[in-house]
């Protein structure tokens, strides 16, 4: 069955689903745009509970464990755009190209996901078109409009890692992700690395490649924008507290990163 790519959601989330985008201040003046690929933990009502049970769903391979927190406050604080997107990555992962095996993962961890066994083209078709297509295209309307109105755009691209994968201990609380940005990452890196109660990963638990990411490679690397994604540890942000706390921390960081790209010309004085 062929489908409109330009967005039609009918045969996967009915009236009572949420949309898939969601967006906060966006009139915020900030040139740093947030997105958040794994904000949500929203199932589509067509696909019930993917035949997991409450508790797998609520752990960190359904979603981002805390930056949904953390990611609203700093949108406020910093006064910038957010762009998050409310479906569960086990309905399909935003932050995937769409060809990689990870977009609908199988097996996330250790945990088969029987919901996501042997579908069929046209099913895989529907969670694209309804959950991963608007959100990408919402981010690219967005820079289009942005670039047109002449308004100086830096993507930052928020997560959240489990503390412990596959029986290994992490000890970074905070780690920043990137590949073709020689700027933003430098700098970010450097403050964080002042910050002398914290442990920080360079590219760790993960970096930036092709195949393992969408968002950043599509929206700041291909467009040539400053970029960079931010991997702060789930423990540390699992309660109202830690998350106010680490984003009362990245919007201190962030407005030094702001005047720092201003003084060097990096952005518009
Ligand atoms: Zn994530």
């Amino acid at each position: 069955m062929a489908l409109d790519s330009a967005g039609d959601t009918s045969l996967l989330l009915d009236g009572e689903d949420v949309p898939p985008v969601l967006e906060l201040n966006g009139a915020g003046r900030s040139p740093f745009l947030l997105t958040c690929d794994h904000y949500g933990r929203a199932i589509p009502r067509a696909l019930g509970d993917l035949g997991l049970p409450a508790s797998e769903l609520e752990r960190h391979i359904a979603w981002d464990v805390g930056i949904a927190g953390v990611a609203s406050a700093l949108s406020k604080h910093l006064d910038a755009h957010l762009i998050a997107q409310r479906y569960s990555r086990l309905v399909i992962d935003c932050n995937r190209p769409p060809a990689a095996p990870s977009s609908i993962p199988r097996i996330s961890e250790a945990t088969v996901i029987p919901g996501n066994e042997g579908l069929a083209g046209e099913v895989i078709e529907a969670r694209r078109a309804a959950i991963f297509e608007p959100y990408h295209r919402r981010i690219a309307e967005v820079i289009d409009q942005r670039l047109r109105d002449l308004v100086p755009t830096v993507l930052v691209s928020l997560h959240s890692f489990t503390p412990v994968y596959a029986g290994i201990a992490r000890p970074w609380h905070i780690g920043t992700l990137y590949h073709r940005d020689t700027n933003l990452p430098t700098l970010l890196l450097k403050l964080l690395r002042a910050e002398t109660d914290l442990v920080v990963g360079d590219n760790e638990p993960y970096a930036v490649s092709d195949e393992t990411d969408y968002t950043i490679p599509l929206h700041g690397e291909a467009r040539g924008l400053m970029n960079t994604g931010i991997e702060i540890r789930q423990d540390l942000i699992a309660d109202p507290a830690g998350e106010r706390q680490w984003a009362d921390r990245l919007a201190r960081i962030f407005g030094e990163i702001e005047v720092m790209l201003r003084a060097q010309r990096l952005l518009p004085g």
